[in-house]
């Protein structure tokens, strides 16, 4: 017992995707003490992929996609600290400190914090019409802005960015989607996807600009008047800003734990001080697979460190070693990349982007590193597995399973 006569237990700061699964793992691990988790939303956790698909384009608002309904919670005696900020973790008293003038005393501190949406200054004048798709509320928001006839103007052509283009578009909104890059989805799938996608989005009628910048705006009576940097001027009922995020690592910083690009954690998803851990978009940590340090901002990511940091705090540890995976849906495709594809063509494919179950395997040193599948999740997961487990990749039996070289369909092409 300290603080308040509390018993030290695990504190989760973050009571999103990762931080609620992780406290779910914690009783399926077999952890009997005080679980608290502290969120700044009012919401108990819940899955953000429907923000930008279901949740825009549902008949009617549908219910938020939570992790378990308050019951379960209830069930599980998982105390939550809704609408409150952890504000400091004292390393030295072992203790949160809460928004609330709550003070939790740790055992174990799991930081669980997700990412800020990065904001750009030149759309100050037109705040009233700018959206930050992060939480339930700004997708339910952001719904009502897209309705029949209003002019969205989306800036940023990553994940969140196409979806919510083809979200926006099938309510009947005119879209406009600026991307400062050369070409959209850089930081997800190599080129020759991407321009298979940007053609499906032209066809549905939405106009992407890339290689452009937002440089200012103005209101105009309510409506959004944007300056490009090549002078051309665009009027938005609304501007979604999809520009991603940094990893909200505040909390960690001022306690000193060790951190660039998000939280650092290792294979067990430890901070530098071993009773504090990270999970999740926040959390920088070494993938032995790829032999690199990175952050993932994914569904899987948020699910699996949370496992991993769950089972070391029951005891039971087994070090992170899974395969990135990720998915997008946008029109009626469902898009899934697994591993490390890079921006290269890929070296063996069946079918063609567009065809129903088009599967593309990206081989180095012999070596499955990464896959994107269309429409064919089951071999995605079988790809996942395959990447995981580093086995040789045998070109002879692909063939027989239908897969050409990319090269040699370029020379038959020609
Ligand atoms: C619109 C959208 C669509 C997505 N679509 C997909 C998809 O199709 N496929 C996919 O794989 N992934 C998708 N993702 C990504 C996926 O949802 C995230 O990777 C996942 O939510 C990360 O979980 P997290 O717990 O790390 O962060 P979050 O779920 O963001 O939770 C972090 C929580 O911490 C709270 N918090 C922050 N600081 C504090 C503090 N000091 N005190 C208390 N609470 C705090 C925040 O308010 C937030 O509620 C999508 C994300 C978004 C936003």
């Amino acid at each position: 017992m300290t603080a308040a006569g509390r018993t030290a237990g695990v504190v989760i700061i973050g009571a999103g995707h990762a931080g609620g699964r992780t406290a779910e793992r914690l009783r399926h691990g077999g952890y009997v003490g005080p679980i608290d988790v502290v969120g700044i939303e009012r919401e108990l956790p819940y899955e953000r992929p429907p923000l930008s698909k279901g949740v825009l384009t549902a008949p009617e608002v549908p219910a938020n996609a939570y992790l378990l309904p308050a019951s379960k919670w209830a069930e599980l005696g998982v105390k939550f600290h809704l609408g409150c900020e952890a504000l400091w973790i004292d390393r030295v008293g072992k203790a949160v400190t809460v928004s609330n003038g709550t003070v939790l005393p740790y055992r174990k501190v799991v930081i669980a914090t997700g990412l800020v949406p990065r904001r750009l200054p030149a759309l100050a004048p037109v705040a009233a019409n700018v959206i930050h798709l992060r939480t339930f509320q700004d997708a339910v928001a952001l719904r009502q802005m897209i309705g029949a006839g209003r002019r969205a103007v989306l800036i940023g052509a990553g994940l969140i960015g196409l979806e919510t283009a083809a979200s926006a578009v099938k309510r009947g909104a005119a879209v406009t989607v600026i991307e400062a890059a050369d070409r959209p989805l850089s930081r997800f799938v190599p080129a020759y996807l991407a321009a298979w996608l940007a053609g499906l989005h032209a066809a549905a009628g939405v106009d992407i600009r890339c290689g452009r910048r937002v440089v200012d705006s103005a209101d105009a009576g309510g409506v959004a008047r944007l300056v490009l940097d090549n002078g051309a001027h665009i009027e938005a009922d609304l501007v979604l800003v999809g520009i991603g995020g940094v990893p909200n690592d505040r909390i960690a910083r001022n306690a000193g734990l060790s951190g660039e690009n998000g939280v650092v954690v290792n294979e067990f998803g430890q901070t530098s001080d071993p009773d504090i851990f990270a999970v999740g978009d926040v959390a920088a940590h070494f993938s032995p697979l790829f032999a690199r340090r990175w952050r993932l901002e994914s569904w899987k990511n948020a699910e699996d460190m949370a496992a991993v940091a769950a089972a070391h705090i029951c005891g039971s540890a087994a070090p992170y070693v899974e395969t990135p995976w990720f998915w997008t849906d946008q029109y009626d495709h469902n898009i899934q990349v697994a591993g490390v594809p890079g921006d290269t063509v890929p070296s063996f494919e069946r079918g063609r982007p567009g065809d129903r179950g088009y599967l593309a395997y990206f081989v180095e040193d012999g070596r499955l590193r990464g896959a994107i599948g269309i429409g064919c999740g089951r071999d995605v997961r079988l790809a996942r597995e395959a990447i995981k487990a580093g086995g040789r990749v045998d070109p002879g039996d692909l063939a027989a399973r239908g897969f050409a070289a990319t090269a040699a369909r370029a020379r038959r092409a020609s």
